[in-house]
């Protein structure tokens, strides 16, 4: 089929699976299948019966509600690009304005942990933009694989070290293989509350529980990392967390009571995002 054609037939099959911004996820699909030729419009060029093939099933599991970043495997953060898939969170914009708001404490000595780090989104961006030697805490095996993949394409392997581990439980051997004193802490911990996770987008519901649901108010992460995490901090260390949409009240007062002095900072959409404390 040709490409002008093929497009019509991928947005088609969008359209009737209720995909939004079917034209931009028509693009991506394209763009991921056949690279740079997907822009020609009225292109008559024939891609092919293997490649008609499968874009036509990655347009029917997307139908279907498998989100566009999963098919494609990769997502870009901060201007870099992540491999994401099943069994890790996507990164999201939102994220950013936690990167964005801790580069300027840090400098060439700098020492920083990221907890619950997922695909690494976070730590590799501190290391790109920064001279900061970073570390990453993960719980899960899948989302590892994922962050070892991510340290390669973004080639900061002896930027970042990743530590297996339980943010809210962490053991010896895993504090053992951490600094002892660090500048800056953060995380983006799953912060869904019960009733979300009743009513997540279906997308969403594709992505892993583990790194959304934060126990029924969404607040048990914030509840204990601050508490546990706290003693890594130097004096004066920043620790700085992405919170829920409705949650910057809430945690402001959970990482005071801390003995945090907190700012809240809001996200591009205006929403109270990251919640940054520097330690009293
Ligand atoms: N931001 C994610 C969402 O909107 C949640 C990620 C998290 O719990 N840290 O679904």
């Amino acid at each position: 089929m040709v490409i002008a054609k093929l497009k019509q037939k991928i947005r088609r099959i969008l359209e009737d699976g209720g995909i939004d911004c079917a034209d931009f996820e028509t693009e991506q699909l394209l763009k991921w299948c056949i690279g740079d030729r997907y822009y020609i419009t009225d292109s008559m060029e024939d891609i092919g019966e293997d490649r008609e093939h499968m874009l036509t099933e990655a347009a029917v599991m997307r139908a279907k509600g498998e989100p566009l970043q999963y098919i494609i495997g990769e997502w870009d953060f901060y201007g870099f690009t992540f491999k994401v898939g099943r069994g890790v969170l996507i990164p999201r914009q939102e994220t950013e304005v936690l990167v964005e708001k801790t580069l300027p404490f840090l400098n060439e000595r700098s020492v920083v942990i990221d907890l619950c780090s997922g695909s690494g989104c976070i730590p590799i961006a501190v290391a790109k933009k920064s001279k900061a030697d970073c570390y990453g805490v993960e719980i899960s095996k899948d989302a590892i694989s994922y962050f070892e993949e991510n340290l390669k394409l973004n080639s900061v392997e002896s930027k970042v070290r990743i530590v297996e581990g339980d943010v809210l439980d962490p053991t010896r051997e895993t504090l053992n293989l951490l600094p002892k004193q660090a500048d800056l802490i953060t995380a983006n911990p799953p912060y869904l509350t019960a009733e979300e996770m009743e009513n997540l987008q279906k997308e969403v519901r594709r992505e892993p529980e583990l790194a959304l649901f934060g126990g029924k108010d969404g607040l048990d992460f914030y509840r204990i990392i601050f508490e546990k995490w706290k003693s890594l901090l130097k004096p004066k260390g920043i620790f700085a967390v992405e919170v829920g949409d409705r949650q910057g009240e809430s945690v402001r007062e959970i990482m005071t009571a801390a003995g945090f002095e907190v700012q809240v900072f809001k996200d591009y959409g205006g929403t109270p995002r990251v919640v940054l404390g520097e330690k009293i």
